[in-house]
């Protein structure tokens, strides 16, 4: 897939329309986990000051234009991105058309109780989907080894991870290689939306 690189990360050059659909299909081929950033302005500017994070950002599988910022930004540079990807639509999204032996969903972040609201509602608006465990975003050990065991256990298809960036970037950076099979996103306060 395309990218222009925006302050030095490479942005995907894609629409939301075409960007789901290439992962679902990569998904059924892949040997290593997907990970996504869904990235807004202030994602990108802690890149600059954070090389640590500006690195494991630059080894996602996919960095998206999450935020109209980035979006202005890239055509002000002369780069134009062709839209915007919402972190919170593609939660959405991949819940929406995720297919049979590939709906199989773990929610971890957000405040106790949180992720359990956001993932029954999940259920009732796409009933074909499994929330095959959920783990709240606070009180977990430090690198949060605790919640990759219980995720792993439970096979998932999808990670999301609402603990915020850049939280759920480096959880995701740490534990990917315990994922082949996954997709794993960081979508910051999507629970808290999704369960309201
Ligand atoms: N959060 C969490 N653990 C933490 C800090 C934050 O689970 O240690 C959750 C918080 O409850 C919220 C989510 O992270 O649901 C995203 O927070 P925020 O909206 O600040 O993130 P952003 O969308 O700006 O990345």
């Amino acid at each position: 897939m395309n990218t222009v690189p925006i302050l030095g990360i490479p942005v995907a050059q894609t629409t939301k329309s075409e960007f789901v659909p290439h992962v679902l299909n990569e998904l059924l081929h892949t040997e290593h986990a997907i990970t996504i950033v869904t990235a807004n302005p202030e994602i990108i500017m802690l890149a600059k000051e954070n090389h640590n994070y500006e690195r494991l950002l630059k080894a996602s599988s996919y960095v998206v234009a999450d935020g109209i910022g980035v979006v202005i930004g890239a055509k002000m540079l002369g780069t134009p991105i062709a839209e915007r990807i919402p972190g919170y639509e593609l939660v959405h999204e991949f819940m929406n058309t995720a297919a049979p032996g590939h709906n199989r969903f773990f929610f971890y972040g957000a405040k106790p109780g949180v992720a359990q609201e956001a993932a029954m509602k999940a259920k009732e608006l796409y009933p074909q989907i499994d929330v095959v465990g959920v783990c709240d975003g606070y009180g977990n050990d430090g690198d949060g080894d605790e919640v990759a065991a219980k995720a792993a256990v439970s096979e998932p298809d999808f990670i999301f991870v609402a603990t915020g960036a850049p939280k759920q970037e480096e959880w995701i950076a740490l534990h990917k290689k315990k994922f082949p099979h996954t997709v794993m996103m960081g979508v910051g306060g999507s629970f808290d939306v999704l369960s309201g």
